[in-house]
């Protein structure tokens, strides 16, 4: 590893200063997780690391009259076991039970899952220098693309690994942005920006801005929701495709219906015309079909992921079956 400076914030103002202040190439270290394997393999440089595990008020999760706060240092296990999480928000819950190993749940934190950086092969190898890393090619287009995008994927086809975020995105959730000149608040599905817009980072940050905290709207009456990881292996992995879905049924239809999938684009990916297609009418298997399709019809699969329209269609049946049948 390379020589670094450490820098130790006490607060979220000091934090925001010393962001905006600092000329030295910076990294934000949170649990860890991610970012060591990072620095480790020199895929990611940083003369600065600032570590926010002593920022005040960065952990946490707290009831708020119109939701739930979720601040960006709690760690994915808090949030798996906190009890208002499992009663309010069960689809969250499943969604960080299925993140990783107990050890890096343990560990790893909700904004360091949020703000994750993509999993691509050729992005991880220090030798490569893709499209993300300031060079001229994605490999991943005509190479090895088993694992990238369907959706989404101008010029760079990762996909956007995080389970957390298509969840939170499903329950309408919003991020809290800290900056110098005060805080900022989108929703959470604008936090994240495609290649086409940035294609060297995934999320909408800019230097010296930095994630505060997730809110999460307090659930609407009758609202159920449901999360599915697909995987390749039994034990602990990254999502092939998942499906968040949140929804209000009334008499057999959806009345209200949120679609969210991970592993099919580089940012979690909302599907609409799968919302349009299931929202009103009776659910049926033929119906889930109908919906798949709908959005699939702006699918552009490559030589080796083609397999993942499946994957989409079958995540999509178990999760719209487990909030609407
Ligand atoms: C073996 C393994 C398996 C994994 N499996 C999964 C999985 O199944 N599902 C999944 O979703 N993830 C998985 N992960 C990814 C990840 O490590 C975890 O999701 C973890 O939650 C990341 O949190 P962290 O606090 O350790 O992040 P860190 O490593 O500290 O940070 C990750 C990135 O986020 C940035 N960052 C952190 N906090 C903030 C903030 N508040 N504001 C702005 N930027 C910030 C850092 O600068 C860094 O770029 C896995 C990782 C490993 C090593």
């Amino acid at each position: 590893m390379r020589d670094f400076k450490i820098a130790e914030p006490r607060t979220e103002d000091e934090l925001a200063a010393l962001l905006a202040e600092t000329t030295e190439t910076t990294a934000l270290i949170a649990g860890g997780t991610d970012l060591i394997d990072e620095l480790k393999s020199g895929v990611a440089t940083a003369a600065l690391i600032v570590d926010l595990s002593g920022v005040a008020g960065l952990a946490g999760i707290a009831g708020e009259k119109d939701g739930l706060r979720i601040g960006a240092m709690t760690r994915v296990a808090d949030l798996a076991e906190d009890a208002g999480v499992a009663r309010d928000y069960p689809s969250l819950k499943e969604a960080a039970l299925s993140l990783a190993t107990p050890q890096l749940r343990n560990a790893g934190t909700v904004g360091g899952n949020l703000c994750q950086r993509p999993r691509c092969w050729y992005y991880r190898d220090p030798e490569v220098v893709c499209r993300k890393k300031g060079g001229f090619n994605c490999f991943a287009y005509q190479g090895r693309n088993k694992y990238h995008c369907l959706f989404g994927g101008s010029g760079c086809f990762i996909v956007f690994p995080s389970d957390l975020a298509p969840a939170l995105i499903s329950l309408g959730a919003k991020a809290t942005i800290g900056t110098a000149k005060g805080d900022k608040v989108v929703p959470l599905e604008e936090f994240y920006a495609l290649p086409a817009v940035d294609v060297s980072r995934e999320t909408v940050l800019a230097k010296g801005q930095f994630l505060k905290s997730v809110r999460v709207p307090a659930p609407k009456s009758g609202q159920k929701a449901a999360y599915v990881k697909l995987k390749e292996r039994g034990t602990w992995d990254f999502a092939l495709v998942s499906a968040a879905v949140a929804g209000v049924v009334e008499d057999g239809a959806f009345a209200e219906i949120s679609i969210v999938m991970g592993g099919v684009a580089p940012v979690p990916w909302r599907l609409k015309k799968a919302e349009d297609v299931l929202r009103g009418n009776p659910v049926t298997e033929a119906l889930i079909r109908q919906a798949a399709d709908a959005a699939l019809a702006d699918a552009t699969p490559m030589r080796e992921n083609g397999y993942k329209a499946d994957l989409l269609f079958a995540a999509l049946k178990q999760a719209v079956m487990a909030v609407g049948a």
